[in-house]
């Protein structure tokens, strides 16, 4: 029994987002019962669990997690922590993926958070509830055996459960047809199987550039196809193409004219949003593979401001980012920020949209934008905003990164004060 007064939240996940909803709904026990999270696997850190397993699960869904096995972050660690949890001063910069993982289970084990999760538990469904009482029923099911499944009700559902499981494949026509290894950057896992061979990659994200550079040093050639000017910094076997526009047996086909044969194409082409567990129609959401929209501020359906997406945003700095929605939502939930009616958030929600000056299907990429959206959260919410700092490394790292993508994970920041930081080490080639 939840004791009155005391808002019941089901928390969709235990990787970053989730432990880090699940830390502040139990640290306020004044108006939040014990939170229950639900995570499918046996482990908490989501995406930093690296497997060596590929491929397709029972299910047809995609197994592993996208981590690759030298992965690096493209942050550094300055950028990268919770405002309240911050990692090892004696690591690098810029980490191995295994710090990040244990990073996140210290973060676990010190806020006391293990005994909130329900390992192994997925969640099928989530559905607003019947009747005058409102709230949300979600159905879970054991998820090994699938045999066992509950319904229960909650005041609120914090949807932690992460975008980067389900690869997007781009509709290039011939793409189907092409004889060689075809896969997408969620299965690479170390560049060894690709000695000798000439290697595609379709997008150069941070994860096609890291692909770029893990690859070179043995393939026979790597081609980077993508649509940004020239990136410097890449190795002398890297060649740069425009986007791919067609495959026609072993040839890939680009924008510019030019075409390369491969034995091997990587797709590094991102992922896609997938819910489901939810009936997005349902909850008046339109869903598409790189948007779910209207969101008001990209967090909670007007007509059902129980629901929260925590993390949905790219380009950003996740986990100071998810720390800052959660305080939001947890002072929407408790009473401390009141929201405007329906009507307001969902006309706030479309302007929200129409205002978006980029493409559509990247409203959801802040980048330049996460430092406003940031301090408006905190300002609804009557928390702290990021300190001016984290903007500034942030930015210098984008500018580093941009001059010499290979080698802007050698240099080390330390953060001063709220305002300022310094290089520890030495610009590379300056
Ligand atoms: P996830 O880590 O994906 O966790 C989601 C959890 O939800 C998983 O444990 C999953 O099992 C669970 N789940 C999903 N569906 C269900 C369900 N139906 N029921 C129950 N449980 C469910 N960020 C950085 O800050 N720095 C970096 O350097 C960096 N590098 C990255 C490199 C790659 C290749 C990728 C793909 C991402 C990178 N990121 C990086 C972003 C990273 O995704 C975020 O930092 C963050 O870890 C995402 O956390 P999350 O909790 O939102 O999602």
């Amino acid at each position: 029994m939840t004791a009155p007064g005391k808002l019941r939240v089901a928390v969709i996940g235990a990787g970053a987002a989730g432990l880090c909803a699940a830390q502040h709904l139990a640290a306020r026990p004044e108006s939040f019962a014990p939170p229950v999270v639900f995570e499918a696997s046996g482990r908490v850190g989501g995406i930093w669990v690296y497997t060596e397993e590929t491929g397709q699960g029972p299910d047809g869904l995609p197994v592993g997690s996208s981590m690759y096995r030298d992965l690096r972050t493209n942050l550094p660690k300055e950028v990268m922590a919770f405002p309240d949890f911050p990692f090892d001063p004696s690591l690098p910069s810029f980490l191995h993926h295994s710090h990040v993982l244990a990073y996140l289970e210290r973060y676990a084990d010190h806020f006391g958070v293990r005994e909130h999760i329900r390992f192994w538990w997925r969640v099928d469904a989530v559905s607003p509830a019947e009747g005058a009482e409102g709230g949300w029923d979600v159905t879970a099911c054991q998820a090994q055996d699938r045999t066992v499944q509950t319904t229960e009700r909650f005041d609120a559902v914090l949807v932690c459960s992460g975008h980067y499981a389900d690869p997007f494949v781009p509709p290039i026509p011939g793409l189907e047809t092409f004889p060689g290894q075809l896969l997408h950057s969620h299965d690479y896992r170390c560049p060894e199987p690709f000695a000798g061979r000439t290697v595609v990659l379709l997008g150069a994200g941070p994860s096609g550039v890291d692909l770029a550079l893990q690859l070179a040093p043995v393939a026979r050639r790597v081609v980077l196809s993508h649509r940004q000017p020239p990136l410097p910094g890449l190795p002398g076997n890297v060649l740069q193409a425009a986007p791919a526009v067609g495959v026609a047996g072993a040839t890939v086909q680009f924008g510019d004219g030019a075409e390369h044969r491969a034995d091997v194409l990587i797709l590094c082409t991102g992922y896609r949003y997938r819910f489901p567990f939810l009936a997005p129609a349902r909850l008046g959401l339109r869903l598409t593979e790189q948007t779910v929209t209207p969101l008001y501020r990209h967090l909670l359906p007007p007509r059902h401001p129980g629901l929260f997406f925590i993390g949905l945003c790219q380009q950003i700095c996740p986990f100071p980012h998810f720390h800052c929605q959660l305080l939001f939502c947890l002072a929407v939930l408790a009473g401390t920020c009141r929201l405007p009616p329906a009507a307001e958030l969902q006309a706030a929600a479309e302007g929200e949209l129409r205002q978006h000056l980029g493409a559509p299907r990247h409203f959801h990429r802040l980048g330049g934008r996460q430092w406003g959206y940031c301090q408006e959260l905190a300002r609804l919410g009557g928390f702290q905003p990021p300190p001016p700092v984290l903007r500034k490394i942030y930015e210098a790292v984008r500018a580093s990164r941009s001059r010499d993508a290979s080698r802007y994970r050698s240099l080390n920041y330390r953060v001063l004060s709220a305002e300022e930081w310094e290089l520890v080490g030495a610009e590379p080639g300056g």
